[in-house]
């Protein structure tokens, strides 16, 4: 098997809500392609996958850097043993002559990539991507993930009745959990909107999430205010790389604190666990492979919260679409984020993917099943059109 050609589309996404740090309404992610010269039903099998959301389409990395990389190996280069692409094979290749460390932006870029390889090699065995991760990494798929929708933003001129409204809705189709967004206003007002919040869904069910706003008197200020209402758990209250700040807060506040989103690697995950103050059986972990070099490097960093004595059942990954879905089923994760009312094309689930009590299953569509999902569906065949025209 050869691979033919690598395309990458920018994607903005649609409205534009806000968090603490972020307003989302220029943001874009970079949707990848990949196509192989395997033909089925007359067609080359192509594998799909974009960056996750939150870090803006890395269209430059990608078109200037990795994908020519990857073009210009030589085809076996590619492959395992058996074959078929090798993910890490095809990440090495992207990565090459770049210095190890600082990340960033282009831990993105190389997880749209890499997970596209992924994507292509569930459609080659005609399978789900759970089932072909799972077997990879030698484990059962589970039948049903966890979600929790994550709502509760910032939109100008919306109120407490409209944040209650918000947040029926999400219990009207099916979850039982929520998260929303704290820091983007006095502290006074957040507590209102929290109050309101709780008094629809329950406390134990309401998750709390700071995007890394608060300095480290802020942090503990809110810990502290935050610590009677019972909540699911309190996220980044600070900077995601300041350590030692998580560990105050982890020290002053009996709640479950969750973080991760934004550590891209083994190494940052492993000073995480060394400095940060994570508690085993209580704090919450939000790695996400779309923004941290793909699969590969996420099952990594699982074994370095395993090795530091914590269960993956604490890994609940950022980013709520399908390609988290499929990785929390295959892996055993605790379940994952779900965004049903934002970032579209590429937040929440296709129509197959009722949530019933909390949980969505994947369909048994081959590979991440971008494919039926709506709105999204006409992006990938354009991006295939164009690069088989
Ligand atoms: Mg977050």
């Amino acid at each position: 098997m050869r691979v033919t050609a690598i395309g990458e589309r920018p994607v903005a996404l649609h409205g534009s809500p806000a968090n603490a740090v972020v307003n989302f309404a220029q943001h874009t992610v970079s949707l990848v392609a990949l196509v192989s010269d395997v033909v089925r039903d007359g067609k080359p099998v192509a594998g799909v996958a974009f960056d996750s959301i939150g870090r803006f389409a890395q269209s430059g990395i990608l078109r200037d850097r990795m994908i020519p990389r990857v073009l210009s190996a030589a085809p076996d280069a590619l492959l395992d043993r058996s074959g078929r692409i090798d993910p890490a094979a095809v990440l090495a290749c992207a990565l090459a002559d770049e210095k190890p460390g600082g990340h960033g932006d282009r831990a993105a870029a190389a997880a749209a990539l890499e997970l596209a390889c992924w994507d292509l090699n569930a459609k080659l065995d005609d399978e789900p991507a759970y089932a072909t991760i799972a077997r990879r990494f030698g484990r059962r798929p589970a039948r049903a993930v966890a979600v929790y929708a994550a709502g509760g933003y910032y939109h100008p001129g919306l109120g407490l009745a409209e944040l209650r409204d918000e947040m029926r809705g999400y219990l009207d189709q099916g979850y039982a959990a929520v998260k929303m967004k704290i820091g983007g206003a006095a502290l006074a007002d957040d507590l209102a909107r929290i109050e309101a919040v709780i008094d629809v869904v329950g406390a134990e069910h309401v998750a709390v999430d700071a995007n890394g706003r608060f300095d480290r008197s802020a942090a503990t200020q809110w810990a502290t205010a935050l610590a009677p209402y019972g909540l699911r758990w309190y996220e980044e209250p600070g900077d995601p790389l300041d350590f030692d700040l998580n560990r105050e807060v982890t020290g002053c506040y009996d709640g479950a604190v969750a973080t991760g989103e934004n550590l891209f690697s083994a190494p940052d995950v492993t000073n995480l666990l060394r400095y940060g103050g994570m508690r085993p059986g209580r704090d919450v972990f939000q790695m996400d492979a779309g923004l941290s070099y793909g699969l590969g490097e996420y099952a990594r960093m699982l074994d370095v919260i395993e090795t530091h004595g914590f269960d993956r059942r604490f890994a609940f990954p950022h980013g709520g679409h399908l390609i988290n879905l499929h990785i929390a089923a295959a892996l055993g994760l605790g379940g994952c984020e779900s965004y049903p009312g934002v970032f579209q094309p590429f937040g929440g689930y296709p129509d197959g993917c009722a949530v019933t009590e909390g949980r969505i299953s994947p369909t048994d569509a081959s590979g991440f099943g971008l494919e039926q999902k709506s709105g999204l569906a006409e992006l990938v065949a354009e991006l295939i059109t164009e690069l088989t025209a």
